[in-house]
């Protein structure tokens, strides 16, 4: 799928005018490929995009990774890329595209050191993150993209719908998380991003990874995970299993009260409310429910070409969902010690709803083991 970067920088470029700002200096990072088309690694050579406010931008790369800037979808779209060969001051061509420029936006991932660099070299320039001039762009999602979370997230249903065979009575989190793996690649990602494995009590810690902990009979585990497809979309799932035998009463009292918050979301999501406020509609469920104090973290991040990006599903975020937009719902019941729960689906806004994105089922699965 080739991004439509030329209409992307016309954007960027448009916002940049409306906020008075001269210049943005973009370097590898999911701005980068966003605007370019180029999926470039940060390194120590400098790879800058160099976009003014009211000319051409330009693709200053090192002269030895020339063959894959060239094969970049901005450069098929007739972007100019400049090349520094070993010897040359690169962060100085990159400043020499924008000779006038008063304000200086730089994408929020550049390095410390570079970002002083450039205010080493121009003491009279203002130097900014670029911030929200990417995110309001990259928020709202265009069909294309749509379509790549899409595949995305059924890829990583596949996963889900094969956990019988990852999650064994005897097999530790780390076995079962390296088959999981596999499995991510298998079913059509490029790249393996994470894989949470969470039996028992380590379910009740919402970011745990995998550990040499042993799933038992009866173990909730919480398997929450994703990966990239090739053009660099992310998926991003979690289901809550429980392995060998029937969970104890007291998960089960909760999983069905998570199950309900979770659906309450899904329902009141839509274009036109804020993002706060599709977080208080679970809080408040599970609160109703006496589980306000296990639900520790926000209900959900946007996700495009990073897994974690804007908008996020937080109190405090009075941010109008719009048609478009992509995030996840994620509630979760975490009891310290014991074990916890979640139920994460990546929907899309739209103005009757969101359509949910992930499709396995919800119910309380018990694996045979
Ligand atoms: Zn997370
Ligand atoms: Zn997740
Ligand atoms: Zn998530």
């Amino acid at each position: 799928m080739t991004a439509d970067v030329a209409s992307r920088i016309r954007r960027v470029q448009a916002s940049m005018v409306g906020q008075s700002v001269d210049a943005l200096l973009v370097t590898p990072s999911a701005d980068l490929r966003y605007l370019t088309g180029y999926d470039a690694r940060p390194l120590e050579r400098l790879t800058a995009l160099v976009v003014p406010a009211a000319s051409e931008p330009v693709l200053l790369v090192p002269a030895l990774e020339r063959a894959e800037a060239e094969r970049s979808a901005a450069a098929l779209a007739g972007m100019q890329v400049l090349l520094h060969e070993e010897t040359d001051d690169a962060l100085a061509m990159a400043l020499d595209v924008v000779p006038d420029a008063a304000l200086v936006t730089v994408d929020d991932h550049m390095w410390a050191a570079r970002v002083l660099a450039i205010q080493a070299a121009r003491p009279t320039v203002s130097v900014r993150a670029a911030g929200r001039l990417l995110a309001g762009l990259r928020m709202r999602k265009g069909r294309d993209e749509v379509a790549s979370l899409r595949q995305a997230a059924a890829a990583i249903d596949r996963v889900h719908a094969r956990m019988g065979e990852f999650l064994r009575v005897g097999r530790s989190e780390r076995e079962a998380a390296a088959l999981i793996a596999g499995a991510i690649l298998a079913e059509g990602h490029a790249t393996v991003d994470f894989v949470i494995v969470g039996s028992g009590p380590n379910g009740a810690s919402p970011h745990h990874s995998v550990s040499d902990r042993v799933i038992e009979p009866g173990d909730p585990v919480v398997v929450d995970i994703g990966g990239s497809t090739a053009d660099g979309y992310r998926s991003d799932c979690t289901r809550t299993y429980v392995v060998g035998a029937e969970p104890d009463a007291a998960f089960a009292e909760y999983y069905d009260v998570l199950l309900q918050a979770q659906r309450t979301q899904c329902d009141f999501a839509r274009a036109g409310v804020t993002a706060e406020s599709v977080d208080r509609v679970g809080r408040r469920v599970l609160a109703d429910a006496g589980y306000a104090e296990f639900f520790v973290h926000r209900t959900g991040h946007g996700i495009g070409l990073e897994t974690h990006e804007e908008p996020y599903i937080v109190e405090g975020n009075q941010l109008v969902l719009e048609a478009g937009m992509a995030f996840s719902i994620e509630p979760g019941i975490y009891l310290p010690g014991q074990h916890g729960a979640r139920i994460e689906d990546i929907v899309i806004a739209n103005h009757e709803g969101v359509e949910r994105l992930n499709t396995t089922t919800r119910e309380l699965s018990v694996l045979e083991g």
